[in-house]
């Protein structure tokens, strides 16, 4: 019986399992650029840009391998809303009433997919997203019976799985990891490689029509928009990472430069959650280049580890804790977003360069995230729900599955240290060891209280402080709470005097 494909727009792959059996001439690929997806948060522009114009080219090339497509172009008047209007458009008009689809991402979809898949008068077949590394059943399989969850440990599981860096069984080198070589502060005289870039062709650039047009009250600008839309794009992408960055990232994955969005990092976050790229892909070609004696152990690793481990670690935290993991608050942090958030305005220079890049570019690359924007929002104490929405609407690469766990977990230890053992909590100094930012900053990062003292400092002494109770028996912050426990009563009071003030002032 002939189908309706559906494929949504992080589903731009040509393995993926709905498409599999496709018979061409008879199965309808079905697309659309939906106002509830755009809508769903804010999103930033680029990220719509990026997804629409993503689809089309996706599209196209599906068409020219001989295939027939529904394809809904955004309407925003006349078109259909949401994947149930789209299916249903799309089942009228060609007579069939037989769908197949991949399971969603995330939870919002995944549930609306069993809902109407209940619902719809014909076969509904729905199919697991083989294009991640390890399935949910795997994660569960590997949690099981666990008292705690690091990732380090379902990393090498995965490195044994798929064979990669192992030489009889034993990692290449006689290590798994090679942080202890990685992460250096950036030094003078870097010569950092540009970032690849692509000029807005026909397609893109009526896309970027459409979205100034509809998305104009969204995150972010269009301005900088040069993102690779097409799998051939995102492929000349990796070329120049693995041929260009990959040897430096190790060293440099953790530092920041004013002015320098980009760094040593691969910038392929987006293209691999959307579909241009598969996973496995990218780690093999980071494995030849040490194989080649093109990167160094530590950067190949290093890199490994961040999509064969995190990522995949991430997915599984996401599935083995929804639904109640969105409503982790372990903190109880209740604070709004301060206004700066949306517009970067902010005398506190890491932040305003974070923030400010991430308007421009809807990027920003790990520790920014982490140590600067996530830093922040955990000594702030801001509301985990307003701070997951904002990581969901700013990055190109935003999707739930993978944003929420490293918010909620690795940010904000809001899932209680499911994913973190311990809230990663930083002053000034750990900032100005791995950037330049403070050099121009307003505040004075060696000055630990008082009206010119960098908020960081007293910010990260007064949460240690306000959450004493929870997190003192926590044995990786014995040490720092010894060193609390060493000031004197007034220095406390003046550390939650300048913190009142200041969050206050927000
Ligand atoms: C608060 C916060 C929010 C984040 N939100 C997202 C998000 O919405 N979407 C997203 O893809 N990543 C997210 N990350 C992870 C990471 O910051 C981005 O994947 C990375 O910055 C993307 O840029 P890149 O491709 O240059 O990455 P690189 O630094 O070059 O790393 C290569 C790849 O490794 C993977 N990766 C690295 N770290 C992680 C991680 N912690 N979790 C999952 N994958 C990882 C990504 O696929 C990335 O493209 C978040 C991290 C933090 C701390
Ligand atoms: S002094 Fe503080 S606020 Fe300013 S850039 Fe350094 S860490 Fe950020």
């Amino acid at each position: 019986m002939a189908k309706l494909l559906l494929v949504m727009g992080d589903q731009l792959s040509e393995n993926l399992p709905s498409l599999q059996d496709a018979v061409i001439g008879e199965d309808i690929i079905v697309m659309g650029e939906l106002s509830s997806e755009a809508t769903s948060v804010r999103h930033h522009k680029q990220k719509i840009a990026l997804i629409f114009s993503a689809m089309r080219h996706f599209a196209k090339a599906c068409e020219a391998d001989g295939h027939t497509v529904y394809y809904q172009q955004y309407d925003h008047d006349n078109g259909a809303k949401d994947f149930a209007e789209l299916l249903t458009n799309a089942a009228e008009q060609s007579g069939l009433s037989d769908i197949s689809m991949t399971r969603a991402s995330e939870y919002r979809l995944l549930t609306w997919q069993d809902e109407f898949a209940a619902s719809w008068n014909g076969t509904v077949s729905l199919y697991d997203d083989i294009r991640f590394l390890a399935t949910k059943d795997d994660f569960a399989t590997w949690a099981a019976g666990k008292k705690q969850l690091r990732m380090e440990f379902f990393y090498r599981e995965m490195r044994r799985k798929y064979n990669i860096l192992l030489e009889d069984d034993k990692p290449v080198g006689g290590q798994w990891n090679y942080d202890s070589e990685n992460r250096k502060p950036p030094k003078s005289g870097l010569v950092i490689p540009a970032k690849t870039r692509f000029e807005p062709d026909e397609i893109t650039a009526q896309i970027l029509e459409v979205v100034e047009a509809y998305f104009s009250d969204h995150f972010g600008t269009l301005d900088a928009f040069d993102m690779a839309v097409t799998r051939e794009q995102a492929l000349e992408v990796l070329d120049d990472f693995i041929t260009q960055r990959l040897p430096d990232f190790g060293s440099y994955q953790d530092a920041m430069i004013a002015d320098e969005p980009f760094m040593y990092h691969a910038h392929i976050g987006a293209y691999i959650n959307i579909g241009l790229l598969a996973p496995i892909e990218v780690i093999t070609r980071a494995e030849q280049a040490y194989y080649d004696g093109h990167a160094p152990l530590n950067a190949a690793e290093g890199f490994i580890r961040q999509i064969l481990g995190w990522r995949e670690y991430i997915r599984g935290i996401y599935w083995h804790f929804m639904p109640d993991y969105a409503d982790q608050n372990a903190l109880n942090a209740t604070k709004p977003l301060p206004a700066f958030f949306w517009d970067g305005k902010t005398k506190m220079r890491c932040l305003s360069q974070s923030i400010g890049q991430t308007i421009t570019y809807a990027y920003a690359h790990h520790i920014q995230r982490l140590m600067v924007i996530g830093n922040f929002s955990l000594l702030a104490g801001l509301s985990p729900k307003e701070v997951n929405e904002w990581f969901l609407i700013v990055y190109s690469d935003a999707f739930e599955w993978v944003e929420m766990p490293n918010v909620s977990g690795m940010v904000l230890f809001a899932d209680d240290g499911i994913v973190a053992s311990k809230p990663y909590a930083a002053g000034g100094n750990y900032i100005d060891k791995m950037s330049n930012y403070c050099k121009g900053c307003h505040y004075k990062v060696k000055e630990k209280t008082g009206e010119t003292a960098c908020p960081f400092n007293y910010l990260y002494w007064d949460f240690l402080l306000r959450h004493e109770g929870k997190l003192r028996n926590n044995p990786r912050l014995g040490m720092i709470y010894r060193t609390a426990d060493k000031m004197g009563d007034e220095k406390k009071a003046i550390i939650r005097q300048d913190a009142e003030k200041f969050l206050s002032s927000l």
